[in-house]
């Protein structure tokens, strides 16, 4: 039954279909909802991205139907390998109640336009070539948006009595709609390249904990390496914006030099590389918010959902989707204030599954911006075997919060302890 007024095209827009969006898309279809998906960019794109999901995505996967299976196409891990203070250490992830013990790796051209057919096929209608370029804000609500379509750029408006903002780290729907970010939280920076190499077939993403500034300074952050399984590695770096470096690198350069220092056998050089460098930022630690005013709904990216402690996004932009969902489904079967409380029932459950949890990660990335604190942590932390793996359930958000080990307790405690600014 469709809940739209007379004026309006949609029960839902739904701006943007990356994970974030083609998720809450599916969600929203799936619960009979008429759904209007638009995107800008057309399937199959590429996306600037390394590709890895953990555990903690790869039950978003899970949740939304997805067949994982490898013979359906994804490369499995079992782990982290971690490469630092001259240590190597392998460490699988944790067994656990809330998560499964395995990663995936697959790429954000196959993997987005796969989420994006799932979406159709639960019955959301997506307009693809179509850039949504601000709001339609009357009374102080958000009631639609304005967009440009096709290869004309032609402007089109849809109107919905909601709007979900999927739309990245550009966030210009929220932009648009007075939403600024939060200076204070971290953002990070990511640059990732392709290479026909060797390692392509790898049971464990591997992370080098050691990237040095020109000035000789150990950066908050760490490059990756993840094998695709098809030939090619995914090769990359993300550097926190806590260090002094922040702004003034050049990440090209650094992902360079830093590749120039990896075994010739490995194969990242120039003459093996199978795409440009590519990069974006990573919008951490909640950095925009609220997360519902006023109509518009922020979900993914466009709501700094990137994990402060490693930079994954995918998972938590899948994560934001499917809790947003669930309150736009109770808000439209709603009218008047009702609605608006479910509405504001988002913003409060990203709180119970990420506020606290993402404030200690901004308190991390906060004390690792200091070298000092980097190398300490590295040189001291590394060897110790039993250490790392509570590092490893930290940083990857791979804990049960409920009934889970003496580590997961722990850890619980901690996020209890983090500052509420
Ligand atoms: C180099 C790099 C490496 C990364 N590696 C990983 C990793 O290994 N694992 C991981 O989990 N995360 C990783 N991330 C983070 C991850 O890519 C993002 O967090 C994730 O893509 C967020 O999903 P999203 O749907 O919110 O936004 P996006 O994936 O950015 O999707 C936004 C969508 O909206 C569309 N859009 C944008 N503007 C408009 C508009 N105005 N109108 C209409 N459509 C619009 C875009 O075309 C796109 O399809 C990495 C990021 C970078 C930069």
């Amino acid at each position: 039954m469709s809940r739209r007024g007379i004026n309006e095209d949609a029960d839902v827009i739904v701006v943007g279909a990356g994970p974030a969006g083609s998720t809450a898309a599916t969600y929203l279809a799936r619960a009979g909802l008429d759904v209007l998906l638009l995107e800008k960019s057309s399937f199959p794109r590429e996306k600037v991205c390394g590709d890895g999901l953990t555990p903690r995505g790869v039950k978003q996967l899970i949740d939304l139907g997805i067949d994982t299976r490898e013979e359906n196409g994804w490369l499995h891990n079992k782990g982290l390998r971690v490469v630092g203070g001259g240590v190597t250490m392998e460490l699988d992830w944790p067994e656990l109640a809330t998560f499964p013990n395995y990663g995936v790796v697959r790429p954000r051209m196959d993997f987005d336009e796969m989420l994006a057919n799932a979406a159709k096929q639960a019955g959301a209608r997506m307009h693809e070539n179509t850039t949504v370029t601000k709001a339609i804000i009357e009374n102080g609500r958000v009631v639609g948006v304005e967009a440009k379509q096709g290869p004309e750029k032609n402007p089109v408006t849809y109107r919905a009595p909601i709007t979900v903002a999927c739309d990245g780290v550009s966030a210009r729907l929220a932009i648009s709609a007075g939403l600024q970010k939060d200076d204070s939280k971290p953002m990070g920076v990511a640059v990732r390249r392709y290479y026909a190499s060797p390692r392509t077939k790898d049971d464990y993403l591997e992370s080098h904990l050691e990237l040095w500034a020109p000035d000789g300074q150990l950066l908050p952050g760490y490059g990756w390496i993840f094998g695709m399984g098809d030939g090619s590695v995914n090769v990359g770096l993300g550097i926190l914006s806590t260090s002094k470096a922040y702004g003034t690198t050049d990440y090209h350069q650094l992902l360079r030099s830093w590749l120039d220092g990896t075994p010739e056998e490995w194969g990242f050089r120039e003459e093996n590389a199978t795409s440009r460098i590519g990069g974006a930022a990573l919008p951490m630690g909640l950095n925009r918010k609220p997360h519902y005013k006023n109509g518009l709904v922020l979900v993914g990216d466009a709501g700094g959902m990137v994990n402060p402690f490693n930079g994954e996004g995918i998972g938590y932009a899948m994560e934001s989707a499917k809790i947003a969902s669930e309150s736009v489904v109770q808000a439209l079967a709603r009218t008047g204030v009702n609605r608006e409380r479910a509405l504001h029932g988002y913003p409060v459950r990203i709180e119970q599954a990420l506020g606290s949890y993402y404030r200690l990660g901004n308190v991390f990335s906060k004390l690792i911006g200091n070298p000092a604190v980097m190398r300490t942590a590295t040189k001291y932390g590394m060897p110790r075997k039993r250490l790392m793996k509570l590092v490893l359930k930290l940083l990857a958000g791979l804990y049960d919060p409920k009934d889970g080990d003496a580590m997961d307790r722990l850890i619980v405690a901690a996020t209890k302890l983090a500052p509420t600014a």
